[in-house]
């Protein structure tokens, strides 16, 4: 047996020790444990090391809230998003999406996957989204699409950069083509963000997959990761029986993309509020001789020249 089978079952063992003291869901949920590397961890002590794993590093996923208090993003006030009609298709399989929609409503305490913010970071104004994991995996349908176009035309209207922490495994299947036309609509809002010379930072979180991967999480001026993301399109199995080759074991890891220069940088997670924080001066000033304030005009004034010449 090699190392990482002796690992795999390790943890396999672990898990179900757990689940035997804990058989349901939600007596996990409630329970003061959970698990990693070592066996059970207390979750008071993992919560004060900020969600990561003390002996293995792994970063657990954490909810929108949290990540804002970890990064510094002070007083920060969570705003409205528009929640379109739910459950357009009137979706059901095992379950309604509606019973999906109430129940994830419940838990998260929130209208739809995607968080959006305004407060200060490091003292600059800016405007920040999230997704929630615990949220029907983090999948985007039209409620989280709508959510990241207010938060785009936020950070436009106010001329604020716009940092997001995307997690989640793509497009909502139970709103299927709707949810699909978020990615173009969200790529578009991007688009405008940029024509408006702010500044789009992005820090995947694990697992960022699908049609998030593939449209506004993957177009930030400065792609940052936290370490150990998974970060995909396709499941790996689709992407190995497609090209019939062995993949690496490292392979849609942050630390692969890092290497193939999808992802520029990867950041502990303690370390992410003061790296955003510097970067963003950084880029502020250089943007301040221009002001930002005044960059319409400056761009207006281009156009103009050019259409003269
Ligand atoms: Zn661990």
């Amino acid at each position: 047996m090699n190392w990482i089978n002796k690992f795999k079952k390790l943890g396999e063992s672990i898990k179900r020790n757990i689940n035997k003291k804990f058989p349901t869901k939600s007596e996990r949920e409630s329970s003061a444990w959970t698990s990693c590397c070592k066996g059970p961890i207390l979750k008071t002590d993992l919560k004060e090391n900020l969600f990561v794993c003390p002996q293995c590093n792994k970063h657990h996923r954490i909810s929108p809230s949290q990540r804002f208090e970890i990064i510094g993003f002070s007083n920060y006030e969570i705003l409205k998003t528009p929640i379109p009609k739910d459950d357009p298709l009137d979706w059901v399989d095992t379950k309604s999406y509606k019973d999906r929609l109430k129940d994830a409503r419940k838990k998260t305490n929130q209208d739809c996957a995607v968080v959006i913010a305004k407060g200060k970071l490091k003292g600059i104004d800016v405007t920040v989204g999230a997704t929630n994991f615990e949220f029907i995996g983090g999948s985007s349908g039209a409620a989280e699409t709508e959510a990241i176009i207010y938060g785009v035309q936020y950070a436009i209207d106010n001329k604020t950069p716009f940092i997001f922490f995307p997690c989640g495994g793509g497009q909502r299947m139970f709103e299927s083509p709707i949810a699909l036309a978020g990615m173009t609509k969200t790529t578009l809002a991007i688009n405008e963000l940029k024509k408006n010379n702010l500044p789009y930072l992005v820090c995947f979180t694990d697992p960022t997959a699908g049609g998030i991967t593939a449209s506004f999480a993957m177009l930030g001026d400065i792609q940052y990761s936290e370490p150990g993301a998974l970060i995909a399109f396709a499941g790996r199995r689709v992407v190995q029986a497609t090209v019939k080759e062995e993949l690496p074991l490292d392979f849609q890891t942050a630390e692969f993309l890092l290497k193939h220069g999808f992802v520029d940088r990867i950041v502990e997670r303690k370390n992410l509020g003061d790296e955003i924080g510097k970067i963003l001066s950084i880029l502020l000033n250089k943007n301040s001789e221009l002001d930002l304030k005044n960059n319409e005009q400056t761009s207006e004034l281009s156009i103009k020249t050019r259409e003269a010449s």
